[in-house]
């Protein structure tokens, strides 16, 4: 069966769990990096990024998320997640995972505008899309090889690269499936390409 993974560390791990196996499919805490093996896709959920990331390195997951990527198994980012998945970040020195080739800006809507809701038109995904955004990111830059899927005021707050994908916003915390879903999807494709 279809398993996806969500790192355990820090974050909004239960409702990603919750939206997961409402689509049908297996979903587990990872909280040691072994339990990479038994996952055919991850979620990196959102918190805060430079608390992940010093979490992931105390944990020893960070080569090990590189690598599970560079296998071909799909990776999702939302919002934090985002931000670990960039290859930049503006204004710092260093990047994290750099899984996908963009740069982005962290807290970038403001302090005034920390938290809100819009209604996304999302490719391949929905024209509908209630978006929760929680002291979010946004994509500044995006490679060639990447597609930007959302905007909002112009920005990019949605994209995939091959198998993987990215939102600046929370779709763990609606009702609406539609992106994990498509995430699923993600996943069952790539495992059926993996196995040939
Ligand atoms: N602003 C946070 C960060 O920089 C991300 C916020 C979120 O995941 N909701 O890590």
């Amino acid at each position: 069966m279809t398993t996806i993974g969500v790192l355990a560390l820090q974050g909004a791990v239960r409702e990603h769990i919750r939206s997961v196996e409402e689509c049908g499919v297996k979903a587990i805490e990872i909280k040691r990096m072994e339990q990479l093996d038994e996952i055919d896709g991850i979620i990196l959920p959102g918190g805060e990024s430079t608390t992940m990331r010093r979490l992931i390195d105390s944990y020893g997951f960070f080569t090990a998320l590189q690598e599970f990527g560079k296998k071909g198994k799909p990776v999702f980012g939302t919002c934090a997640g985002l931000i670990l998945m960039a290859s930049e970040i503006d204004g710092q020195e260093h990047a994290h995972l750099g899984l996908m080739d963009m740069k982005v800006a962290r807290n970038a809507f403001g302090r005034q505008v920390a938290s809100f809701e819009a209604e996304l038109s999302i490719k391949h995904v929905a024209e509908d899309f209630n978006a929760v955004f929680i002291r979010a990111p946004y994509i500044l830059e995006l490679g060639p090889e990447a597609e930007p899927l959302a905007t909002y005021n112009d920005r990019i707050v949605a994209a995939q690269q091959g198998h993987y994908l990215c939102t600046a916003f929370h779709p763990e915390l609606t009702e609406d499936n539609r992106v994990i879903q498509h995430f699923v999807d993600m996943v069952k494709n790539s495992t059926k390409t993996l196995a040939s």
